[in-house]
């Protein structure tokens, strides 16, 4: 991807903050108003109360903050950002999930967390990419809200094979097992920080072990949901 020092990586056109990596007219295009539900993050009516499926199964975690849904220009930016070796391009994505963090708080009073969580990769694919983005992402949104990070909490103890091609059931009974938390989480607020957010069975697994031990809440923040 052809990234021009100083320029939008969206637009090109020149930054106001160069940091920033995208424009303000960028990303107020990427931030429009989402009609989710702010428990699971699926398209709902109201944005303020659980939908209909949270009422009759709600997800693991208690709420969802997240860009868009999983479309162009913003899934173009994440597959660069994770198969075309791009990892400068997380901060500004990280800088959009903030802004998106700050509008939830602001306009549904979503409640910042204590500590902030990333979920891990596969051993080989961390060493074969040599970086896990989720954890790129996590490490600036941490700085930025004045939380704790902690990259190496949550480990995979066992390898599994890759979710895409299984069912929902299949992936859940997959991840059965497969994390561990590595750092003392009771009572205390979290978020995992994820890219995509598909089923949402990965991080439905690592809230489930959260909540189980002791975790007062468990909110999800990543850059797409989608089906
Ligand atoms: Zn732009
Ligand atoms: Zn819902």
């Amino acid at each position: 991807m052809l990234a021009i020092p100083g320029r939008c990586w969206l637009c090109q056109l020149p930054l106001a903050c160069p940091t920033w990596g995208i424009c303000s007219c960028c990303t107020a295009s990427l931030l429009q108003p989402l009609a989710c539900c702010l428990q699971c993050g699926l398209p709902a009516l109201s944005g303020h109360l659980p939908c209909g499926r949270c009422l009759q199964r709600a997800p693991e975690w208690d709420a969802i903050a997240y860009v868009t849904d999983y479309l162009p220009p913003l899934s173009t930016l994440i597959h660069h950002l994770k198969f075309t070796g791009t990892p400068s391009l997380a901060p500004a994505l990280a800088r959009l999930l903030l802004l998106r963090i700050l509008m939830a708080r602001r306009e549904k009073r979503l409640h910042l967390p204590d500590a902030i969580l990333s979920v891990p990769l596969h051993h080989t694919r961390a060493w074969r990419r040599g970086y896990n983005q989720s954890a790129l992402i996590a490490t600036p949104l941490s700085r930025w809200l004045g939380r704790e990070h902690y990259p190496s909490a949550i480990k995979r103890i066992r390898s599994s094979p890759a979710q895409h091609t299984l069912t929902a059931k299949e992936r859940k009974r997959n991840l059965k097992g497969i994390f561990r938390v590595e750092i003392p989480v009771a009572g205390r607020h979290m978020a995992i920080v994820d890219d995509v957010v598909t089923t949402g069975s990965t991080v439905a697994e690592i809230a489930r072990l959260l909540k189980k031990q002791g975790a007062a809440t468990v909110q999800v923040w990543c850059l797409c949901r989608t089906l």
